[in-house]
C-alpha cells in the first residue's frame, strides 16, 4: 500500500512569486540610483501597458481603496447620496463610499455567482441612489449586461471592484473596461501587483482620467515645474517606480498565471464533482481568473469539520469573507450605511471555504490537497 504522506501547503503564494521577479536588487539599485522616485517613467510605462493590454485608460493610485475612493469624487458623488454595494465584499468597497460621506446600501448577491443580484439592485434604488459598486468576487465577473442596463436606466455611475479580477473577462471585454470605473488594488497578494500597496483606476472616459491624475497628486498636474502649482483639491495617492516595474513585470506573465489558476481550479472542480461540496459555478462568455477557489460546503457544520479536517492535515484554509460588511463593527457602531434582505450572502458566508490556488502551487501540492479533501468524505 502507498505511504500516506504528509504535507503542509499554505493558503497563499505570494511570497513565492515575488522570488520569481528577475534581478528585483538590480531593479532597486538603477530605480534609486537614476534619483526615479514616484510617477516617474515606469508608472508612465506601466499605464501605458494596461491600456495596450486591456483596452481603457489607466491611473495607478496607491492602493485599491484609494481607487475606489477617487472614481466616486471624479463621478461627482455627494454626502448623503447613496452608493449600491454587494454584502459580501472586503470593507474597502464600502468604506470608500463612507470616506466621500456617501451611504453605502448594501444588496444581496446571485447565489450562483456570488456578485451582485441585479433583481436585488433594482429594487434597492431610491431617490438617492447615485452609483453602484459591483465586486467580481474571487475573479468571476459579475452580471455585466443587466447591471449596465440598470445603469442606464436609473442615470447611475457604474463601477466595477476588480480588486479580485485582474485579466478577467466578460463577453471578450476586460474586467474594468465594461463600467464608467474599474478599480483594482495591486496589493502584492492580489493576482497581480508590486511589493506592498498600489491600486488602479481604468475608465474609458478621456476627461475623467484627466482629473484621476491631478487628483491623486494632491490636485497637481505631474512635472517639477508646477511642483507648487495646485488646480484643485486632491489627495497623495502615488505609485513607486520601483512598484510600477514589478506591475509591468507581473503584467507580462498575467495571462500565463490566470490560465494555471484556471487550470488548478478545473483539477480541483473535476476531483470534487461527486462530493456534497459546491464548486465555483461556471458562467457562459465570461473568464474567471481565480483569485480564491471558493467552496461551499453542505451546511455550517459540515464546512466545519471539513476545515478542521483539512487544517490538522496541514492544507490551510480561508473563510473569504467571514463577516458580512454590514455586520463588521464599524457599522454596527454607527458608521452610515443601510441595507437590504442579505439571506442569499449570510447563507454563503456559513458554508464558504477557500482552498489553496495559486500559479506556484505544485502539482504535489495539489494531488495533496485533493486527496485529503477526498480522504474527508470517503
Ligand atoms: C483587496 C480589495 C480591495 C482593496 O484594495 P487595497 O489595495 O487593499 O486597498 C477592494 N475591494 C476588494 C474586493 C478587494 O479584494
Amino acid at each position: 500500500m502507498k505511504k500516506e504522506l504528509s504535507m503542509s501547503v499554505s493558503a497563499n503564494g505570494s511570497d513565492r512569486r515575488i522570488q520569481q521577479f528577475p534581478n528585483l536588487p538590480q531593479v532597486i539599485l538603477e530605480t534609486l540610483n537614476a534619483g526615479l522616485g514616484m510617477l516617474g517613467p515606469r508608472v508612465k510605462a506601466f499605464e501605458e501597458a494596461i491600456k495596450v493590454n486591456w483596452g481603457v485608460h489607466a491611473v495607478t493610485t496607491s492602493s485599491g481603496t484609494a481607487a475606489l475612493f477617487l472614481s466616486l469624487k471624479v463621478a461627482g458623488i455627494q454626502p448623503g447620496d447613496e452608493v449600491i454595494v454587494p454584502a459580501l465584499t472586503f470593507a474597502s468597497t464600502s468604506f470608500a463610499v463612507n470616506s466621500i460621506g456617501a451611504v453605502p446600501v448594501f444588496v444581496d448577491v446571485e447565489p450562483w455567482t456570488y456578485t451582485l443580484d441585479p433583481e436585488c439592485v433594482e429594487a434597492a434604488i431610491t431617490e438617492k441612489t447615485r452609483a453602484i459598486i459591483v465586486v467580481h468576487l474571487y475573479g468571476q465577473m459579475a452580471n455585466m449586461r443587466a447591471l449596465q442596463e440598470i445603469s442606464q436606466k436609473y442615470h447611475l455611475t457604474l463601477i466595477e471592484d476588480a480588486a479580485q479580477a485582474h485579466g478577467a473577462r466578460y463577453q471578450g471585454q476586460y474586467a474594468g473596461s465594461l463600467g464608467d470605473f474599474g478599480c483594482f488594488s495591486l496589493w502584492y497578494g492580489k493576482n497581480m501587483g508590486g511589493l506592498g500597496d498600489g491600486g488602479l483606476v481604468t475608465t474609458h472616459h478621456f476627461q475623467a482620467k484627466e482629473r484621476l491624475r491631478r487628483l491623486r497628486n494632491l490636485g497637481r498636474d505631474a512635472g517639477i515645474a508646477n511642483r507648487y502649482e495646485h488646480e484643485e483639491w486632491g489627495i497623495r495617492s502615488r505609485m513607486h517606480e520601483i512598484d510600477a516595474a514589478v506591475c509591468l513585470w507581473q503584467l507580462s506573465q498575467l495571462e500565463r498565471w490566470n490560465q494555471r489558476r484556471r487550470e488548478l481550479a478545473h483539477r480541483y472542480t473535476e476531483a470534487f464533482a461527486s462530493l456534497p461540496v459546491a464548486s465555483p459555478y461556471i458562467a457562459p462568455e465570461r473568464v474567471p481568473v481565480y483569485y480564491k477557489y471558493a467552496l461551499l460546503a453542505a451546511s455550517p457544520e459540515a464546512r466545519e469539520q471539513l476545515e478542521g479536517y483539512l487544517n490538522r492535515h496541514g492544507v490551510e484554509t480561508e473563510r473569504i469573507y467571514p463577516i458580512l460588511v454590514p455586520n463588521l463593527k464599524a457599522y454596527q457602531q454607527g458608521l452610515a450605511h443601510r441595507k437590504e434582505r442579505l439571506a442569499v450572502s449570510e447563507d454563503i458566508l456559513a458554508r464558504l471555504l477557500c482552498l489553496p490556488l495559486y500559479p506556484e502551487l505544485t502539482e504535489e501540492e495539489l494531488e495533496y490537497v485533493i486527496a485529503t479533501l477526498r480522504r474527508f468524505y470517503m
